[in-house]
C-alpha cells in the first residue's frame, strides 16, 4: 500500500467528525479555519454553529458592523480575527479582480491569496477543501507531521516548508482524495505524531524515516518545538493583558457603553488608579488602535 492510501485508510477508521467536514462551502471552511487558527477545536466547536447561526454567509457578514462581529466573537479571544473576517467578507463582495460569479469567489489558490486577510496556509486550506485543488496547506501540526515522514526531520522548523511542499507535491496522490490527506494530517499529528510522537502506534512508522530516531530514544524533546511569542502581561497580575482586554470589551459591548472612569476597578479586583492607570491606558489605546473599541472622554464603546 502507498504511504498516502496508509494514511487515508488510517483517517478512515479514526479520523475527527468534524461540522466543518461536511461542507465545501468556502465561507463555512474558511470561518472554521479563522476559529482555529488560535483556538482549541472544542472551543470552535461551540462557538462555530453560533456563528453561522448569527452570519450563515457571506453576504450576512459583509453587511454586519464592527460591534456585531466583535459582539458574536466575544469569549473566542483574538478578537481582531472577527474583524478581519468580516474585512475579507467584504472583499468577496467587491472585489472587481475576481470573477463575478458566486459574490465574485476565488476559483483557485492563487485567487484566494488575493484577498487581504487570507495568508499562504489558508488560501491553501480553501483551495483543497472547498474546491477540491491539488495544494497541501502547510501549518503548524502539517509541518511536524511531514517534515518527520517525508524527510526525517524530528523537528522541523518554518525554514523547511519549501522542502515540505515539494516533498508533499510527491506524496500526495494525483487522483482520488487528495483533499483528504490534509485532514488526515491534522488527525495524525493531534493523536499520534504529536510534540512526543507515538511512533509504536502510527500507521507511517513503516515508512517513516524519523520512527527509528524516536524509538531509540536518542531525540532530545525540546521545551518548546516553537517559540511562542510572549505574552504582554503586568508583572503584579495574575492574569495576561489579554484577559482583561476581553473584560473591557464585554463592558464595552453593553448598551451605552461603560464609564472609564470605572473600567480599571471592574475588570481587576486589585486595580490601583495610582499604579496602574498607564496599564489601563495602554490596553485601551491598544484595543482603539485594532478598531475593536471607540472611546469618548468618558466611555467606551463598540464601534459601530
Ligand atoms: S512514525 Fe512517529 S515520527 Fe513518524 S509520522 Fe508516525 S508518529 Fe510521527
Amino acid at each position: 500500500m502507498k504511504a498516502a492510501a496508509k494514511l487515508l485508510a488510517w483517517f478512515d477508521r479514526n479520523g475527527r467528525t468534524l461540522p466543518w467536514r461536511k461542507t465545501r462551502d468556502p465561507y463555512r471552511i474558511l470561518v472554521s479555519e479563522v476559529m482555529l487558527q488560535q483556538t482549541q477545536v472544542s472551543r470552535a466547536l461551540v462557538f462555530y454553529p453560533q456563528w453561522l447561526e448569527r452570519f450563515p454567509n457571506w453576504k450576512a457578514l459583509a453587511k454586519a458592523d464592527n460591534a456585531s462581529v466583535i459582539r458574536a466573537w466575544s469569549g473566542l479571544g483574538y478578537n481582531r480575527r472577527a474583524l478581519m473576517l468580516r474585512d475579507i467578507a467584504l472583499q468577496i463582495a467587491v472585489n472587481p479582480r475576481l470573477p463575478p460569479t458566486n459574490y465574485h469567489l476565488p476559483t483557485t489558490e492563487s485567487e484566494w491569496r488575493t484577498l487581504k486577510g487570507i495568508g499562504p496556509y489558508t488560501a491553501a486550506a480553501l483551495a483543497s477543501f472547498s474546491l477540491h485543488e491539488r495544494v497541501m496547506p502547510v501549518d503548524t501540526n502539517v509541518r511536524r507531521v511531514l517534515g518527520r515522514f517525508l524527510l526525517g526531520i524530528p523537528f522541523p522548523s518554518p525554514k523547511q516548508d519549501e522542502r515540505i511542499r515539494k516533498a508533499a507535491d510527491a506524496f500526495l496522490p494525483r487522483r482520488g482524495r487528495f483533499y483528504d490527506v490534509p485532514q488526515a494530517l491534522f488527525d495524525l499529528a493531534t493523536m499520534v505524531c504529536k510534540k512526543t510522537p507515538d511512533c509504536t502506534s502510527c500507521p507511517m512508522r513503516t515508512v517513516c524515516p524519523a520512527a527509528a530516531k524516536f524509538l531509540s530514544g536518542k531525540v532530545r524533546i525540546p521545551k518548546r518545538s516553537v517559540a511562542k511569542a510572549a505574552e504582554s502581561r503586568h508583572r503584579n497580575k495574575p492574569h495576561p493583558d489579554r484577559i482583561y482586554r476581553g473584560r473591557i470589551l464585554k463592558l464595552a459591548g453593553r448598551s451605552g457603553g461603560f464609564l472609564l472612569a470605572r473600567l480599571g476597578e471592574t475588570i481587576d479586583p486589585g486595580y490601583d488608579d495610582a499604579l496602574d492607570r498607564a496599564w489601563l491606558a495602554a490596553m485601551v489605546e491598544r484595543l482603539v488602535a485594532d478598531r475593536l473599541l471607540a472611546r469618548t472622554t468618558k466611555t467606551v464603546s463598540l464601534p459601530r
